[in-house]
């Protein structure tokens, strides 16, 4: 018989499942504070729970830790990558972030993507499986331990698209944000999609705090054709009417990531139609250097045209902000620590 993923379970849940199997259902929080406060990766770890329970438990349910594989760490920033594996040996990546306010950790939310965003390294082997619930948290989880240190953001923008697998992205934000949990607030917490217009919209209606960043990339349905296949699917004008319900439900401001790939989209003209696009709403832009991955012969703008850009939005009273390369000298594109960890342990015959 599978064994039943336990991190997954909301404190309700695991009552229910404990009534179930004759236990009372006070032992719930007991087993759910070892799971999200106090972080343990094996049943024997939890010592006010009775031997005969715990092998009862081992019998019946899997705890859902990565193990950790690699971890990069920037001697420039303190910036950690770190290489995760699953117990079905897929492999993920996930971020450490080090600032003044606080440790913030960009998560994974699938193994590889299906989005086919031309110039992403996640995607070019294809959507390999959606990550569970516990899964997202169990990179968390598995990076506070390693640090000794509260991980107080989290930033899901790693591999992935959050809302290619939204059931399980919400259950993540219940348990993450959960007061019996790690209790991270949903302001600190930023989900970052292609732009899935009914997801945006779905995501609006539960009036979370939650910041929604959009990748846009591109302020016209023509270009942005060109380096996301999204685009034929959803139109610029459609995610910004998703935006702005977003924030007429929400209150947050909005941000809008924009890769800036040399001569694809990092024109004057593309600025301008940008704060025409972006016009009324309150929202920051978060301008982004290309990074180039080797199977992509994109290459990022010139220091001259990023700062021009930034300018030109500027001074037509849009907030935009050149994001700050962290770890640069571990630095690879989102995807690619795993991909080319993949290409070793294909080589090695593994
Ligand atoms: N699927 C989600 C989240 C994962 S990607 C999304 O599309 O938003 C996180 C961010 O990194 C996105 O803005 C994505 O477009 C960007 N990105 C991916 N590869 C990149 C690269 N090589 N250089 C710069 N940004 C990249």
């Amino acid at each position: 018989m599978e064994k039943s993923d336990i991190m997954s379970l909301d404190l309700d849940e695991l009552k229910e499942e404990l009534t179930l199997i004759g236990e009372k259902s006070f032992r719930a929080a007991q087993i759910y504070e070892w799971l999200h406060v106090k972080l343990v990766s094996g049943f024997d770890e939890m010592t006010n729970v009775s031997k005969q329970l715990r092998d009862k438990l081992k019998e019946k349910y899997v705890i859902n830790v990565p193990n950790i594989e690699q971890v990069l760490e920037s001697k420039l920033d303190g910036t950690k990558k770190y290489l995760f594996s699953f117990k079905d040996g897929s492999i993920i990546e996930s971020v450490l972030m080090r600032y003044k306010h606080g440790n913030s950790v960009c998560i994974s939310s699938q193994v590889g993507c299906r989005m086919g965003c031309k110039f992403c390294a996640s995607t070019l082997d294809g959507l390999e499986r959606n990550l569970l619930p516990s899964e997202m948290l169990g990179q968390i989880y598995a990076i506070q331990r390693e640090i000794g240190e509260r991980i107080s953001n989290i930033v899901i923008m790693g591999s992935g698209e959050p809302f290619d697998n939204f059931d399980n992205f919400l259950k993540f934000i219940q348990l993450i944000t959960c007061e019996k949990g790690l209790n991270i607030s949903a302001r600190n917490i930023t989900v970052s999609t292609c732009g899935l217009v009914d997801k945006i919209r779905e995501l609006a209606d539960k009036k979370l705090q939650i910041t929604l960043a959009i990748s846009i990339h591109s302020p016209t349905d023509e270009l942005r054709k060109e380096i996301m296949p999204i685009a034929k699917k959803y139109s610029v004008n459609e995610i910004m009417d998703a935006c702005r319900y977003y924030y007429k439900q929400t209150g947050r401001r909005i941000t809008f990531e924009y890769s800036l790939i040399e001569d694809v989209n990092d024109s004057e003209e593309c600025a301008k139609a940008l704060i025409k696009l972006v016009k009324g709403l309150n929202c920051h832009i978060n301008l982004i250097p290309v990074n180039t991955i080797k199977e992509r012969n994109y290459k990022h703008s010139t220091r001259e045209y990023i700062e021009k850009f930034k300018n030109i939005l500027e001074n037509n009273k849009v907030n935009a902000t050149i994001r700050r390369e962290l770890g640069s000298d571990i630095n690879a594109a989102c995807g690619q620590l795993r991909k080319s960890y993949m290409e070793q342990t294909l080589r090695n015959g593994e």
